[in-house]
């Protein structure tokens, strides 16, 4: 197995990887980076999720001058939220060694960005349209650019960029190093790379469904009208730390955030009609994980890689199978599992079908506390769960709310003591607390709702008295 250190990484950069905790290379790390070093052109098919950033981003930095304050590579990207998510990467890579990363994206005041740039920065990274704006205002100089990366190329394509991206690349010196990433190989991206990468050499992910195989796939079949109540039985099962909920449309995205909201669940939306500002701070609390839920669009989603997520499910089947893997690959991360939940309408039976195909995978039918043995999964230990223990009794349990939840700093451990210490109740006779935003959850054997009714309540949580109800259905 091959290490970071044998892949001649500068000792600046190999610290920097040590600090942001990776171990070994990835498969694309392993073969793109030797290769960038040697100053080859690189065309690398990968998917978001296999460490390809990386692959680029450690011989880009390698290569840069921290004491020159010119534009010494830029990374192109589609979207936005790429953008940032690269520049964030760049940076923790390019950190031990000085390396100033700018990042210059749309939908965010130019002037700033302007100055930015002035400033110094070594590496842009941009997306096409502010990068060719920041360029037509002699902002941007990219005369000195000798490193080029596009990173997800193909979704420039779908957003009719690449007359914009060829526009780029003629400012940038020939004798540049470009390297080139896409999930998928059509033949407008084969033909960008013919005229702009010299005598390329093709990198592939042996496996293009490899983030697949470390995701446990179901399919749920819901009628339209009862899906917010499907989704509602998933999350409250599942438990998932972080999960992202796929709807097809803007509408519908915004629809099923405020259902959810009004249900008194911690959950954000994002989509493509939301101002940059509300985009960037759903993504900030995403990113640190302090947001459980979020309801997101294909697009807004795009390339998002958000490692502490744990679940993806479709809300909406995925208008095709790559749409699929696209969304699923957010969840099971290099070296993680994750679970993905399709909810499918009868009619959508079809569409089910030619994505198992696609990815070669058959998705269990999903139920509560559904496993899927086939596969080689690790299931990773859930934040909030508690071991499973048979119920008291004849094994009925009651479901209670508590008021106070998170924003009380309250955890699940808090609301197990509380009651616990109230009743003289074992520990495992709360179960499944899940605490919200501003209430709790959990479930106690129906034997003992008396006890705990009487005696918990208005015991003490964080500073805060219990309030115990009964929960509706
Ligand atoms: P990317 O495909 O570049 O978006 O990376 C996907 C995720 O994998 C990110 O969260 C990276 O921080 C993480 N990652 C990249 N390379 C490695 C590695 N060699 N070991 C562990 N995690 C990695």
């Amino acid at each position: 197995m091959t290490t970071f250190a044998e892949l001649n990484l500068a000792p600046d950069i190999l610290a920097a990887i040590r600090d942001v905790g990776y171990e070994q290379p990835s498969p694309i790390q392993e073969q793109t980076i030797p290769l960038l070093l040697e100053g080859r052109d690189v065309m690398g098919q990968a998917q978001t999720g296999s460490g390809k950033t990386a692959a680029f981003g450690l011989p880009l930095l390698q290569y840069v001058d921290p004491s020159e304050n010119e534009v010494q590579a830029l990374v192109l990207t589609p979207t936005r939220e790429l953008c940032i998510q690269v520049t964030q990467a760049l940076r923790a890579y390019g950190a031990r060694k000085g390396v100033d990363v700018v990042a210059v994206f749309g939908g965010a005041p130019i002037r700033s960005q302007q100055a930015q740039l002035r400033a110094g920065g070594q590496v842009v990274v941009g997306t096409v349209g502010r990068v060719k704006d920041l360029i037509s205002r002699h902002s941007l100089m990219l005369h000195a650019a000798r490193f080029v990366v596009l990173d997800e190329a193909d979704e420039m394509l779908d957003l009719g960029f690449l007359e914009d991206v060829e526009k780029i690349l003629a400012l940038t010196p020939g004798s540049r190093q470009t390297a080139l990433f896409s999930a998928t190989m059509p033949g407008e991206i084969r033909r960008l790379a013919e005229q702009y990468l010299l005598d390329p050499v093709t990198v592939k992910v042996k496996n293009p469904t490899l983030t697949v195989d470390t995701v446990e796939q179901f399919g749920l079949e819901a009628k339209g009208p009862e899906k917010v109540e499907a989704l509602v039985k998933i999350l409250e099962s599942e438990r998932p730390e972080q999960a992202i909920v796929f709807v097809r449309t803007k509408i519908r995205c915004e629809q099923l955030f405020r259902t959810l909201r009004d249900k008194g669940m911690d959950v954000r939306a994002l989509h493509g009609d939301m101002t940059q500002g509300a985009r960037d701070g759903v993504m900030i609390s995403f990113k640190s994980g302090r947001l459980p839920v979020l309801v997101a669009t294909d697009v807004a989603a795009r390339g998002l890689d958000i490692s502490g997520v744990t679940h993806v499910i479709n809300y909406d089947v995925p208008t095709s199978p790559d749409v699929y893997v696209h969304r699923i690959g957010r969840t099971g991360r290099v070296g993680r599992s994750g679970r993905a939940i399709t909810m499918y309408e009868s009619r959508q039976k079809r569409d089910m079908e030619a994505i198992e195909r696609h990815t070669g995978v058959a998705m269990a039918p999903w139920a509560p506390g559904a496993h899927v043995a086939a596969l080689p999964v690790t299931p990773k230990p859930r934040r909030h769960s508690k071991p499973h223990v048979p119920a008291d009794g004849d094994g009925r349990v009651v479901k209670l709310i508590a008021a106070g939840g998170r924003a009380e700093g309250i955890e699940p451990r808090d609301v197990i003591q509380a009651i616990t210490a109230a009743t003289g109740l074992d520990g495992e006779a709360v179960r499944n607390v899940r605490v919200l935003e501003r209430f709790a959850f959990l479930e106690v054997p129906e034997a003992e709702l008396d006890r705990v009714l009487e005696h918990a309540n208005g015991a003490d949580v964080r500073g805060h008295e219990l309030r115990l109800e009964l929960a509706r259905g």
